[in-house]
């Protein structure tokens, strides 16, 4: 299935794969590596960190696919410009996998890389990574129905919603002998994606995925998803891609306070504040309290971002 999916991205036998991802015992790295010797293109190993390491054997290497979980596609990107490497590497395509991620964010990564790039979708549960990858077309992900079969369920009620609904992905495996699993929930948040793709693959899509069911919190009666703090802040200009939520409770109220990075001058700060302010009461409902900051403030990560803090409980 991983073979098939480097295949969906147009990766063939003379690429040069770097896997940032880890190895270990859990189904990450070697995922990634299994499918690549596979398909018979050449790997770095290199699993997660030591940037400069990276930065030197995709040089030396001359490593035209990166596989990484999308903060550290966006950590080694920030990197590349800020040394001014863009034009000593030969990176073609990123496979970007494990993490939800904004369009914005997405951008950014596909900028200063300058390079095309896919969502993989995975489970450790199920195989691991591989099981599902966007075509070139970039709208949703094909999944292997082959092997899985897939359902979306509402996450209360536990029934199947109709296809296009956003609801829970729950997989059940069709060929794996050793640990199968049936109906298995995998608390992701998606749809499914109607019509076919004009790429003309015949596996089905689902949406890219807007969230965890453990993700959802609810802050003043009413329900958010890490998907529409992304939208909120697409919509405002002078906004980067990465954001803080911390929410508190004090004297009876919830209070949400969304920490953004602008590369704006501090005295246009107040004024982008109140256009996310604005956006979110429009986008999701309540107030909120927006505190600009500069770009680079907030915390990367080389494995995955956690985003939003819930102090109350
Ligand atoms: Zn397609």
């Amino acid at each position: 299935m991983f073979e098939r999916c480097y295949k969906m991205a147009g990766v063939t036998n003379l690429d040069r794969v770097q896997i940032t991802p880890g190895y270990g015992l859990w189904t990450a790295g070697i995922g990634f590596q299994a499918g690549a010797e596979k398909l018979g293109a050449m790997t770095v190993p290199m699993g997660p960190g030591n940037t400069e390491k990276q930065l030197k054997m995709m040089q030396d290497m001359k490593t035209t696919v990166l596989c990484a979980t999308s903060s550290y596609a966006l950590l080694l990107a920030e990197n590349i410009n800020g040394r001014g490497l863009k034009d000593k590497i030969c990176l073609k395509k990123g496979i970007i996998g494990s993490e939800r991620w904004g369009d914005k964010m997405r951008q950014r990564i596909a900028d200063e890389l300058g390079v095309e790039l896919y969502d993989i979708y995975g489970l450790t549960e199920v195989y691991g990574p591989g099981i599902g990858i966007s075509c070139s077309y970039k709208n949703g992900i094909h999944l292997w129905d082959d092997y899985l079969y897939f359902e979306i369920i509402d996450p209360k009620t536990l029934k199947p919603v109709p296809d296009g609904t956003v609801g829970e992905l729950v997989i059940t495996t069709l060929c794996k002998e050793g640990a199968p699993l049936i109906r298995y929930r995998t608390h992701d948040l998606t749809r499914i994606m109607t019509g076919t793709c004009p790429c003309g693959s015949r596996y089905p899509r689902i949406d890219i995925i807007t969230g965890r069911t453990d993700d959802m919190v609810k802050v003043k009666g009413v329900n958010m998803f890490p998907a529409q703090f992304d939208e909120v802040l697409s919509a405002v200009p002078d906004t980067s891609s990465e954001y803080q939520v911390m929410i508190d409770h004090l004297e009876g109220k919830d209070i949400l306070t969304l920490f953004f990075e602008t590369p704006a001058p501090k005295e246009r700060w107040q004024d982008i504040e109140s256009q996310v302010a604005e956006k979110f009461r429009e986008v999701v409902g309540p107030t909120i309290n927006p505190k600009a900051v500069k770009v680079g403030d907030l915390p990367r990560s080389e494995k995955k971002t956690s985003r939003i803090f819930d102090n109350r409980y």
